[in-house]
Formats: structure tokens, sequence, C-alpha cells
């Protein structure tokens, strides 16, 4: 394809204005299915180079199809596509979101042992019960691009966040900035290719509910389903199988009832709900300028030592 959508700039670019590294940079996405996308140059020669922008290999355990993806390439071409591309891989794509959120929560000298905690809940056969359920009804119903729904739950949140602090972006045009880039980047995480990140986001909401409850309890007093889902929560990040199943079953007969739920609702649904609440609401407070303020102080090359800068 001949263009691509920049998550971060909410705009569409021409693949020959872009370089290799822009597409990690400037999470630079296909414009009609919203997955990661890679820049390739075939013939190098200045005249007759051919620039375009290409959807990482598809993942076949999905029925997912674009338009704008060509198929039957053949692997020979997937290659010589990989070589032309100059190592821009798709976890390099991911690793940007998972990078600005460890330094965000966790900060700057645990960004690499926040990720590596955080990824280690993706064995967790009890987290993906919830993440798979939450993940595939979204996919199956279309919430995942419904912006009416995308905003009202980051309106609540930033509702939320203005009630308790006032620390959340000041004008109008900047809190629309955020939320037009973290619902960009929600679809994104929402694709196969993307849903690496949905997972990491995922749990990274898991540990962040749990905290929010427990401080919660040095401010009040808890409802009996915080304290409920306080300690099965807790012990699902550690339990052999035997205990994992008993507490799955004790959650989805758990109810919670009104003004916190419809009536009679399983705590299951309670679970979901809130970790998508968090999910919002850690996309919406990233600091996108600051990952574009430093994608642009990154030399696009190393100068060589014998050239003199001045
Ligand atoms: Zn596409």
């Amino acid at each position: 394809m001949k263009l691509g959508y920049s998550n971060l700039l909410g705009e569409l670019l021409q693949a020959e204005k872009i370089d290799y590294t822009d597409c990690k940079n400037f999470q630079i996405v296909c414009p009609n299915c919203k997955e990661p996308i890679f820049k390739v140059n075939r013939n190098q020669e200045e005249e007759k180079s051919l620039h375009y922008l290409s959807h990482y290999n598809k993942d076949k355990s999905y029925n997912l199809e674009c338009e704008l993806r060509v198929n039957g390439l053949s692997k020979i071409q997937i290659e010589t596509e990989n070589t032309l591309s100059r190592n821009q891989r798709l976890k390099y794509f991911l690793k940007v979101l998972q990078k600005t959120i460890a330094k965000r929560h966790y900060g700057v000298d645990n960004i690499e042992i926040a990720i590596k905690n955080i990824t280690k809940l993706n064995s967790n056969p009890y987290l993906k019960l919830f993440r798979d359920f939450e993940f595939n009804t979204y996919l199956k119903y279309n919430i995942a691009s419904d912006e009416e729904d995308f905003f009202s739950q980051a309106d609540l949140y930033i509702n939320e966040i203005k009630n308790i602090s006032s620390e959340f972006y000041s004008t109008q045009f900047s809190i629309d900035i955020q939320k037009r880039i973290a619902f960009d980047i929600w679809k994104t995480i929402y694709t196969p290719n993307g849903k690496p990140n949905y997972i990491f986001l995922f749990h990274h909401a898991y540990f962040f509910l749990l905290n929010r409850f427990r401080l919660a309890q040095n401010e009040r007093k808890l409802y009996d389903w915080e304290i409920f889902l306080i300690s099965r929560m807790t012990k699902l990040l550690e339990c052999d199988v035997k205990t994992g199943e008993f507490i799955i079953q004790e959650i989805s007969n758990y109810n919670i009832d009104p003004p916190f739920l419809p009536e009679k609702s399983s705590s299951f649904l309670k679970i979901i709900t809130e970790l998508k609440h968090e999910m919002v609401g850690t996309l919406l407070g990233l600091p996108y300028f600051e990952i574009l303020r430093e994608s642009m102080s990154k030399p696009a090359f190393e100068v060589p030592p014998n050239v003199k800068t001045f």
C-alpha cells in the first residue's frame, strides 16, 4: 500500500516520505485494518526505487482479511521483503507502547524488569480466560472500533481522575488529542498482530486494579465484593491448577448487585469491566508527546567517528 496512518500523529503518510524507523517511531498502521505495518523500498537506486508499506506476516489462526493486504506472496518474496525492510520487526513496533507504559507506571529505572514481570503473566491460564473472553467478545461485536463506546469510557475515566486530583491534561484541546491517540492505539491492539500489546495492557491493568483496591483499603472500608475480588485475584497470580479452577468457579458464582452492576451479575463480569476501565485509563494517560519527541531526537544513522560535526 502507498499510504500508512500514524497512530501518534493522526495523519495519513506517504510511503516514499517516510524512513524505515518511522513505522515504529510514529506507530504507523494500515489505514484499513489498523494493524502495524512496515516500510519496504524495492530497488535501492534513486530513480527506480519503489516505496511501499506492508503488513507483517499473517497469523494463520485468525480469519481476518484486509483488502489492502497483498495475498499470495511466496516465501522467497516475503524473505526479500524482509531484507528490503532493514530489520523492522513487529516486536520492535510493539515494544514502543510496552516501554511507555512501563516507564510511566513503574519508573524509568524499572522498565525492563516491569516488562519482564508483566510478560510473565502470559502463561497464566486463568488470566487468559478473562482476557480471551474480553478480546473475543470485542471482536465479535465490533466493540473495539466503536468510537462512541470508547469515548464514553474515556470521559468517565477523565471525570473520575478530575474528582480525585486535578492532575490531568488541562485544556480541552489536549484532552481531545489524548483521547484520539488512545482510541487509535486501542483499535490497533485489537488486531491479530497487535494482540501482544492488548495482552500486555490487560496484565498491567490487572496489577493496577489490585493496587487500586489495596490503596482504597487505607482510605475507606471496602465493600464485601471488593474484599472478595482482592483475595481471589491475588491468589490467581500464583496457584496450582486445582486451586485455580476452584477460584474461577467461585468468581463465576459470586454475584454483585446494584448499584455496582445490574442485579445478580457475576463478579467475573465485574473484573472484566474494571480491567477495561483501567486499560482505557492507562492509554489516556500516556505521554504521547514524549514518545514523539524522543523519536525526533534520535539520529537516523550514526555519525562515523572520523567525521567532524559542527
Ligand atoms: Zn490492513
